[in-house]
């Protein structure tokens, strides 16, 4: 979301914008686009384009053409652009198929999405992009255990008119794709990416963190743009700050604490793909910004990649662990009562069955109240029975039932 300043911006209001930008909110945000500077970036004449910023849509299908020999990575279109360019998502996972229950939070890969260079000029992010995929696809025993628990998707450029065009942060519609969420209309390049998000969503591996990459050119430093509860909610903070706090420390130094700059603070802004995240999955779906820096001290894009891939991966696994803890106390008690099994503590909801030794089912059923009683009577009798309590596909308590209470 890196700022730029239009030709006919005088010195003065260069400074105060400066200082705006440095004290208080997330100037890129909130400010700049409020005030219609969407309009005017199409002056900007401080980044260069005549070369694409340095990686143009070739060099992207150079890159994708090497990539693609590795054997867990795939290439897929996931739409075109308003000039019809593929908008590509290098997904990298090994083949193992580790694929579980939905419920089951330690058995299923889990996603996280990664895009960047919305805005053409902030190629920072793009590289930033390019670093991740490179740790992906590294031969050690980490890239390894990453692509093993996880599925990565990330859209290294998905505005490739902007980038072919020269235009520093719109597309060839000359809209700015990032604020574009809220419209009735939206361009072709955020229906792509919003169906993408929503077919991920339907599917039994869901995204978990969404990572929107940028650079900025004013703050000249790495920092994410942190939302409020005022727009999302307490403990969604909690989340932010979790997975800021483990971002940082795998890259010590390199990036900004999380109250770097202040968003959202007076509500959701659903013009932006965090917004579409926050409306329609809160808490389950951790999805923020992430600005490298748009300046001469730009670079250490390996670190950056390194930290927000490791990164998302700590965070993912703390989730997983604080997952586990709660089902481990919702785990229903089961007594042996002279006129039935009685299952209690949080049973409603959970699935009872009755197998035979070898598997076959004999009886079951839905607890209803939080207290449920099998009357012995009811139940089929067999020479072994195996009572299992579950919630969803996964059985939380198993026990063998006497023939004869
Ligand atoms: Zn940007």
């Amino acid at each position: 979301m890196g700022i730029y300043i239009p030709a006919g911006m005088g010195t003065n209001m260069i400074k105060s914008v400066l200082i705006f930008a440095t004290a208080a909110i997330c100037f890129s945000e909130a400010s700049m686009l409020e005030a219609g500077a969407e309009s005017l970036s199409q002056n900007v004449t401080i980044a260069d384009s005549t070369n694409h910023w340095g990686y143009g849509y070739d060099s992207l299908l150079r890159d994708l053409a090497i990539w693609r020999t590795h054997p867990f990575v795939k290439i897929d279109s996931i739409g075109a652009s308003v000039e019809g360019r593929a908008i590509w998502m290098v997904s990298i996972t090994d083949s193992g198929d580790s694929l579980g229950p939905i419920d089951d939070a330690s058995s299923r890969k889990r996603r996280v999405f990664i895009h960047a260079r919305t805005h053409p000029a902030e190629v920072q992010a793009h590289y930033v992009a390019n670093e991740a995929i490179k740790q992906l696809l590294d031969t050690g025993s980490k890239a390894e255990e990453l692509r093993r628990g996880f599925i990565f998707n990330i859209v290294p450029m998905y505005n490739p008119d902007g980038v072919e065009l020269g235009h520093s942060r719109l597309n060839a519609h000359l809209v700015d794709l990032e604020s574009n969420w809220d419209k009735g209309v939206l361009e072709p390049e955020v229906t792509a990416l919003k169906r993408q998000f929503e077919a991920f969503q339907a599917g039994p591996n869901p995204v978990e963190v969404a990572l929107n990459l940028h650079s900025d050119q004013f703050n000249c430093t790495r920092f994410f743009f942190f939302h409020f509860a005022a727009g999302t909610s307490g403990p969604y903070e909690d989340l932010e700050r979790n997975f800021i706090g483990r971002v940082q420390a795998r890259f010590p130094g390199g990036i900004k604490d999380w109250d770097f700059v202040k968003s959202w603070d007076n509500g959701t802004q659903l013009r932006y793909p965090e917004g579409f995240w926050w409306s329609t999955q809160q808490e389950k779906v951790l999805a923020l910004t992430y600005e490298d820096t748009n300046c001469p001290n730009a670079g250490r894009f390996d670190s950056t990649g390194r930290a927000l891939v490791l990164g998302s991966s700590d965070y993912i696994q703390s989730r997983v662990l604080v997952a586990a803890r709660r089902l481990a106390r919702a785990v229903p008690r089961v007594l042996l009562l002279p006129d039935g099994v009685r299952i209690a503590g949080g049973a409603s909801g959970s699935r009872w069955e009755l197998n035979d030794l070898r598997g076959r089912r004999l009886a079951g059923g839905v607890l209803e109240g939080e207290t449920s009683l099998l009357a012995w009577a009811a139940l089929p009798s067999a020479p072994f029975r195996i009572l299992s309590i579950s919630r969803s596909a996964q059985a939380v308590e198993r026990i063998r039932l006497p023939v004869r209470p």
